[in-house]
């Protein structure tokens, strides 16, 4: 067997383990599979492996860092496949994002919602958003993982929602680490879940909710998820950055 054989059947192998559990989530919460998408993180791991993951049929991927994600877009250009940008954005980054990226998740600030939305026109493109929230973030400061603290949502929204190249899809968290949610990502999940169904009161389309990863992914599924991102489960471990 080759490298790339042995890689191959091992992605295959994670997958499916991480079908299942998705598969055993939605029956336990009486969901739909096809209400959940699996979203791969592929940060740290190299072009090739998201080719395999596409011919495995993997249709989203997430990655964190524009610099690592800008040159892996493009090797994989000819692959059948939806890009999420999932990391904290820096506004100069804007422009090389919203020309490869399909969705970004980590929208946190009105700043960069303009940042987005003229680089968006340039592409002649129009961008999903979703507007991270920090569970952990105190009113008017961002959380120690990006996302906006919950008092701030509305606001964001709203400036997505009027951009002319966005398009407000919904909203996303990571279990924080600190605070009142550490350790419980199951009362997070369901306070997003909250903040969803208040959300859409004024935005009926913005249904999308990313939540969940390898470690939580059931909790998520079970607060109604419709996006988990998945990375190591799939991948493997990563090396301590990223
Ligand atoms: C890395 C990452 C994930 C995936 O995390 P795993 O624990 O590897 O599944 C999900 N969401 C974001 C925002 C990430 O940065």
């Amino acid at each position: 067997m080759t490298d790339l054989t042995a890689r191959k059947a091992q992605l295959a192998e994670n997958l499916a383990r991480v079908e299942e559990r998705i598969e055993g989530a939605c029956d336990a919460a009486g969901r739909r599979r096809e209400d959940v998408t699996l979203i791969v993180v592929t940060k740290t791991y190299p072009a090739e492996d998201v080719r395999l993951l596409s011919e495995l049929g993997v249709r989203h991927v997430a990655e964190n860092r524009d610099q690592d994600a800008a040159p892996k877009a493009a090797a994989c250009a000819e692959a059948p496949l939806t890009w999420h940008f999932v990391g904290q954005l820096q506004t100069n980054k804007a422009r090389s994002v919203a020309g490869y990226a399909d969705v970004v998740h980590s929208v946190d600030r009105v700043r960069l919602v303009t940042a987005l939305d003229g680089a968006a026109v340039g592409h002649d493109r129009r961008l999903d958003c979703l507007v991270q929230v920090a569970l952990d973030a105190e009113s008017g400061r961002s959380g120690s993982r990006g996302g906006a603290a919950p008092q701030s949502v509305g606001e964001i929204s709203d400036a997505v929602a009027a951009a002319q190249g966005l398009r407000l899809a919904g909203l996303m968290t990571v279990a924080p680490l600190s605070g009142e949610y550490a350790g419980r990502p199951a009362a997070a999940f369901e306070r997003l879940q909250e903040i969803s169904t208040d959300l859409r009161t004024r935005h009926p389309a913005a249904t999308m909710v990313s939540a969940g990863m390898s470690a939580d992914l059931e909790e998520a599924v079970a607060a109604g998820a419709t996006h988990v991102r998945v990375g190591s489960a799939v991948l493997g471990e990563r090396p301590r950055l990223g």
